[in-house]
């Protein structure tokens, strides 16, 4: 008996959250321009070490530094025209 031929088509969905892809300097920029919170002492050097997620831990704990950038861009279509034209 000759088996027929089983064709396995893989789909994958790929795409980019858009605050996942900006950069650290761009977030401080416009988190400092609307004068948002700031970690540490302001500099760009403690915002972006406060974005960095270096150890695996719960889901609440990886989306946490989406707290100091997503207002900086959250309803403001400029920011977000910024942010995919750099993308
Ligand atoms: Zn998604």
């Amino acid at each position: 008996m000759i088996l027929p031929t089983l064709k396995i088509y893989c789909y994958v969905e790929l795409h980019v959250h858009l605050d996942g892809t900006i950069t650290h300097k761009t977030a401080w920029e416009l988190v400092r321009a609307k004068q948002l919170p700031l970690p540490g002492n302001g500099t760009y050097e403690d915002f972006s070490k406060a974005l960095l997620i270096t150890e695996p831990d719960t889901l609440q704990h990886f989306l946490s530094p989406y707290k100091y950038i997503t207002p900086a861009y959250a309803g403001d279509m400029a920011a977000n025209e910024r942010i995919a034209y750099e993308y």
